[in-house]
């Protein structure tokens, strides 16, 4: 997922999927492996390969019940990117469950 924008103490994205409960967003710094092991990069230095399984790790946050297209400012709960806000935008991109 890419970073629409980026700046000192925040990163703004999109949000992927919304519902009653949550906002998710691909998050664009860590891939999550088949054996749940979160990395921040899908190439392993050690092997000099990219892991086969590796997918873009989603996190979610509190929606507070509503649907609507807009901006949300979340605390990141990423390990990698754990310095950064995240921008969430919820918009016509964004799945609605
Ligand atoms: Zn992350």
């Amino acid at each position: 997922m890419a970073i629409l924008e980026e700046d000192e103490y925040n990163i703004t994205v999109e949000a992927s999927m919304i519902d009653k409960i949550h906002i998710y967003y691909k998050c664009p710094f860590c891939y999550k492996l088949k054996n749940g092991r979160v990395v921040d990069s899908p190439f392993n230095t050690k092997t000099k390969r990219i892991y086969s399984s590796a997918k873009p790790n989603t996190h979610f946050h509190g929606s507070g019940g509503d649907l609507k297209n807009r901006i949300e400012h979340r605390v990141s709960h990423c390990s990698i990117n754990d310095k950064k806000g995240v921008w969430l935008v919820i918009n016509e991109n964004t799945k609605r469950s």
